[in-house]
C-alpha cells in the first residue's frame, strides 16, 4: 500500500508511543505537555529539543511577548477546537450583552463553517444579535486581505451608523487548506484585523508540523491545531488564546469550568517535538517529492489541472510558497474521481477525492466550487497528500500506475 492522505492522518510517530506508556493521567503530565507545546508555537528555539521540561520550570530566558503554557488548552482535536474558539465567542458575547459579528471565509473547514452556522443559530435561540458573513476566495483558493480589510471597514460603518453597542468582531481565516493546501496571508490577514480592533482566530491543523508556526510573530489570537495530522494520538488537539482573549468555556466539571481533552497530550506534545526538530528536513523532503509528482503527472498525462495555489498573490511573504510542502489536488478531465479512487485504492495507491470528509458523504468539494471550478473539473478531483515518510520509490510507483489508470479509465470512457 502506498499511503498518500497525509493530509487526513499522519501515521503515529515512534517518540508519541514512548511517552503515552509513562501518560498516567495526571496534571504534571498535563503541565508538561502544555509547557512544551507553549514553548515549540513560541518561536523559542529551546522548545524544539525533545526534551520534556521539569514540572513548572520555565525556560531560562523567556522573549517578550512568548507562548505562555496557560494560553494553551487541550481539546479533543481539530473540530472542538475551532468549535470553541467560535462558540467560546459567542458566548462571551452573550454574557457581555454585546452583538457578535464574524467573518469566515467559504473555503473553511466544517468544523468553522458550522460552528459559525450554530452561533447564528444561538443568538436567535438567545437573544444575542449575531451576523455572519463568508467571504469569497480567489481561483486560486486564496482569501484576499484587502476583502477583509474591505468588509471589518463595512462591519465597524454599520455599527456606527445603526448605533450598535461595540460589537465584538472575530475573524476565522485557515491557515492552509486540507484540500488544496493553500496558505493564507495570516500575517497580513491577522494585521488588518487588529487594525479593526477584531479578534483573529486562524485554523492551522494543516499547517502545525508542517511549516514554521511561530506565534510570536504572528499577530494571531486563538489558533487551532489537532494531533493526528502531525504525527501524535487520535483524539487530540489545542486550541491557542492569547492572553486577554476572553472566551467562555463550552465543557464544565464538577466544581470548576474545564475544557475537555486530557489523555494524549504528552504524545502529542512529543509528536510536535520531534516534528519541530526535522521541519526543515522534512519539508525540504516532502516538498521536493510533491514537485516531482507534479511535474511528472503534467508531462505525461495530457489534460491534468492543478487546483490551488498555482499562482498565489497572497502568499505568505515570509514562505514564499504558496501551498503545502505535501499537499496536491489534480482534476482529470473526463475521468470521476470516484472511478480514479476506486482503481487506485485497487491497485494500492491510498489517495482522497478532495477532503475526506467531504468524500465520505458523497458531496461535492465546498472548497473547490468556492474557486469558482467547473462541476467536471470538481467531479475529477482527487487530492494526493505526502508525508515525511514517503519515499522517491513510491512516487514514481504512483506515478506510472495513475498513467496506467488514468488510460485505462479515459479508454472505456471511448
Ligand atoms: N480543520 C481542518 C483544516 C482539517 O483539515 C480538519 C480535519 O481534517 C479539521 C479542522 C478537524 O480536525 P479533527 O479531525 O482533529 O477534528
Amino acid at each position: 500500500m502506498i499511503y498518500l492522505d497525509y493530509a487526513a492522518a499522519s501515521p503515529a510517530l515512534p517518540e508519541m508511543f514512548a511517552s503515552q506508556e509513562l501518560f498516567s493521567g495526571g496534571c504534571r503530565e498535563t503541565e508538561q505537555a502544555r509547557a512544551q507545546i507553549a514553548r515549540l508555537l513560541g518561536g523559542d528555539p529551546a522548545g524544539a529539543c525533545s526534551v520534556l521540561p521539569r514540572m513548572g520550570e520555565e525556560p531560562a530566558h523567556r522573549p517578550a511577548g512568548s507562548v505562555r503554557p496557560e494560553e494553551i488548552i487541550f481539546t479533543s482535536g481539530g473540530t472542538e477546537s475551532d468549535n470553541l474558539a467560535i462558540l467560546g465567542t459567542f458566548f462571551r458575547a452573550k454574557r457581555e450583552g454585546r452583538p457578535l459579528r464574524l467573518l469566515t471565509a467559504a473555503t473553511e473547514h466544517e468544523a468553522v463553517l458550522q460552528a459559525v452556522h450554530a452561533a447564528e443559530e444561538y443568538g436567535e435561540i438567545f437573544g444575542t444579535d449575531v451576523q455572519a458573513w463568508v467571504l469569497p476566495v480567489t481561483a486560486e483558493g486564496a482569501v484576499d486581505p484587502e476583502r477583509v480589510r474591505k468588509m471589518l471597514e463595512e462591519i465597524r460603518a454599520a455599527s456606527f451608523r445603526d448605533q450598535t453597542s461595540d460589537p465584538i468582531i472575530l475573524v476565522s481565516v485557515m491557515y492552509a487548506n486540507n484540500e488544496t493546501g493553500v496558505l493564507s496571508d495570516v500575517e497580513t490577514i491577522g494585521q488588518i484585523c487588529h487594525e479593526a480592533g477584531a479578534v483573529f482566530h486562524t485554523d492551522a491543523v494543516q499547517a502545525v508540523g508542517h511549516v514554521p508556526v511561530d506565534l510570536r510573530r504572528l499577530p494571531v489570537d486563538m489558533l487551532s491545531a489537532s494531533a493526528h495530522k502531525f504525527g501524535g494520538p487520535k483524539g487530540t488537539g489545542f486550541l491557542y488564546v492569547k492572553r486577554g482573549i476572553k472566551l467562555e468555556p463550552l465543557f464544565f466539571e464538577t466544581g470548576e469550568k474545564a475544557f475537555s481533552g486530557t489523555y494524549g497530550v504528552l504524545g502529542m506534545s512529543q509528536a510536535l517535538a520531534y516534528r519541530m526538530a526535522h521541519l526543515s528536513d522534512e519539508y525540504v523532503h516532502v516538498r521536493g517529492l510533491r514537485d516531482l509528482l507534479q511535474k511528472e503527472i503534467l508531462q505525461e498525462i495530457p489534460a491534468v489541472h492543478v487546483n490551488g495555489g498555482a499562482w498565489n498573490a497572497h502568499c505568505p511573504s515570509a514562505c514564499k510558497e504558496s501551498r503545502l510542502p505535501g499537499h496536491l489536488n489534480l482534476s482529470f478531465d473526463g475521468i470521476e474521481s470516484a472511478s480514479l479512487l476506486f482503481m487506485l485504492d485497487l491497485k494500492g495507491i491510498c489517495v482522497s477525492g478532495g477532503s475526506a470528509c467531504a468524500a465520505q458523504s458523497g458531496a461535492r468539494s465546498h472548497v473547490l466550487e468556492a474557486m469558482g471550478l467547473s462541476s467536471e473539473r470538481i467531479d475529477s478531483a482527487v487530492r494526493f497528500s505526502l508525508g515525511p515518510e514517503t519515499t522517491e520509490e513510491e512516487i514514481r510507483e504512483t506515478i506510472r500506475i495513475v498513467k496506467e489508470t488514468a488510460a485505462e479509465l479515459r479508454r472505456l470512457r471511448g
